[in-house]
C-alpha cells in the first residue's frame, strides 16, 4: 500500500502539485490522466524519490519514505521506472539491460549465474524477446526497445512500477499491442502500477483506476467506467470524451432541461456539484435526433462528420453547440436540417447502472 498524504511540491514560487491525497493498493493499477503541465510527473518523481515534497508525506507498505525533512532514494525503494525515451544504454545488449537490474537492484535476490541466466531468458519470454538477447538497442525497433526498457523494469520483481508516458513514442498499432502487454504483465507480476498519460483512451482501457489532475490538483479518482459515466467536475467530464453540459434546472423528479419544459431526464447518478449549478453532463452517444417537431429540445444541424461507425453532429440548441453522436444506421440528418435532440431510450434504462454506481 502507498500513502501520499496531503502532499504539496512547490519549484520556487510556483506550486506544482496542491496537498495531492492518493492510496494506491497492493496490485492496483493506476493511471495517472490530466493535460500537459498539470504535475503528473512531478507526482512520478515524488513516488520514485527523485525529489521530495514541499509538504506533506509519503509511505510505503507502512514506512514513511518521504517528507519535507527526508526522502529515501529512488535505489532504496523497490521500484521499477520506465520513460517515454527508453532511456537504453547503447552499449549493452538486451540480455545484460535484463541482467543489470538482477545484479544491482536492491531487490535482488542473490542466486547462482545460472539461476541469474534463467531469469534473464524468463524476464525476455515475458515481453516475447528471447530470440533477441544478443542485440544491441541500434539493432532494434521501437516496440522491440520498449520492451526491453520494460523488462529491465519488472526483472526484479519491483512492488511498484512507474511509467512516464510509455507509449508516446509508438505508433498507433504499436501502442495498442504494448497497452496489451502491460496488462498481460501487470497480472503476472503482481505489482502495483503508476501509469503516466495524457491520452484519455489508454487510460479507460488499461487501469483499475484513474486519476484525473488538472493544475496540480486531483480532480477525481475512480474506476474508467465511474470517470466515464459518473464525472464529478466539468473538467473530468470535457477531459475524458466528449460531454454537453446542459443546462435546466434539478427537481425532485429529475432534470427538466433550459427550452423544453415536457422533458424530464432522470437522475442517472449526477455528481452534487453539476446538480447544484443546474447541469446534467451528458456524452454525445447518449443523445438520439429525430425530426424537428418531435420531443425534445429543438436545434438545427451545423456539422456532420463522418466516422465510419457513427455520425458525428454538431447541432446548435438555443445559441448553444451539441455534440451528437449517431450510430450509420439511425436516420441521416444533413447540415441545416430542423432537428429535435432528447435522451437515447437506452440511456434512461441505464438507471440500473445508476443504482449499481451510487
Ligand atoms: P507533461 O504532460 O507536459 O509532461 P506534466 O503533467 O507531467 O506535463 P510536470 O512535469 O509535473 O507536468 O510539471 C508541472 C508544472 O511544474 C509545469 O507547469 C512545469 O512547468 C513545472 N515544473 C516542472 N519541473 C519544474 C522545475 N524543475 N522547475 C520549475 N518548474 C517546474
Amino acid at each position: 500500500m502507498i500513502d501520499v498524504q496531503d502532499v504539496s511540491k512547490k519549484y520556487g514560487d510556483f506550486t506544482a502539485l496542491h496537498t495531492v491525497d492518493l492510496k494506491i493498493k497492493k496490485g492496483e493499477f493506476i493511471a495517472v490522466l490530466g493535460p500537459s503541465g498539470c504535475g503528473k510527473t512531478t507526482l512520478l518523481k515524488l513516488l520514485a524519490g527523485f525529489m521530495g515534497p514541499t509538504e506533506g508525506s509519503i509511505a510505503m507498505d507502512g514506512m514513511q519514505v518521504a517528507t519535507a525533512k527526508k526522502v529515501v532514494p529512488p535505489e532504496k525503494r523497490n521500484i521499477g521506472m520506465v520513460f517515454q525515451s527508453f532511456a537504453l544504454w547503447p552499449h549493452m545488449s538486451v540480455a545484460d539491460h535484463v541482467k543489470f537490474p538482477l545484479e544491482y537492484h536492491p531487490n535482488r535476490k542473490k542466486g547462482s549465474k545460472a539461476e541469474l541466466e534463467s531469469r534473464v531468458q524468463e524476464v525476455l519470454g515475458l515481453v516475447g524477446l528471447e530470440t533477441f538477447a544478443k542485440r544491441y538497442p541500434s539493432e532494434l525497433s521501437g516496440g522491440q526497445k520498449q520492451r526491453v526498457a520494460l523488462a529491465r523494469a519488472i526483472a526484479p520483481l519491483p512492488n511498484l512500477l512507474l511509467m512516464d508516458e510509455p507509449f508516446s513514442a509508438l505508433d498507433v498499432e504499436l501502442r495498442m499491442e504494448m497497452r496489451k502487454e502491460i496488462q498481460k504483465l501487470h497480472k503476472e507480476t503482481g505489482a502495483s502500477i503508476v501509469f503516466v498519460t495524457h491520452d484519455q483512451s489508454e487510460a479507460l482501457a488499461i487501469a483499475d483506476k484513474i486519476v484525473v489532475m488538472n493544475a496540480g490538483r486531483i480532480e477525481q479518482i475512480a474506476p474508467p467506467e465511474v470517470i466515464y459515466t459518473r464525472p464529478e467536475t466539468p473538467f473530468v467530464a470535457s477531459f475524458v470524451g466528449k460531454c454537453n453540459l446542459v443546462e435546466g434546472q434539478w427537481k425532485k423528479e429529475g432534470f427538466v432541461p433550459d427550452g423544453d419544459a415536457k422533458s424530464v431526464w432522470p437522475d442517472l447518478g449526477v455528481a452534487r456539484s453539476f446538480k447544484a449549478n443546474g447541469i446534467f453532463p451528458v456524452r454525445p452517444e447518449q443523445l438520439q435526433l429525430a425530426l424537428a417537431g418531435n420531443a425534445g429540445l429543438q436545434g438545427q444541424v451545423s456539422f456532420v462528420q463522418y466516422q465510419g461507425n457513427e455520425i458525428h453532429y454538431t447541432v446548435e440548441v438555443d445559441g448553444t453547440m451539441w455534440t451528437v453522436h449517431e450510430p450509420v444506421y439511425a436516420p441521416r440528418f444533413h447540415v441545416g436540417d430542423a432537428v429535435s435532440v432528447s435522451l437515447k431510450t437506452a440511456v434512461l434504462q441505464e438507471r440500473e447502472l445508476a443504482a449499481v454506481l451510487k
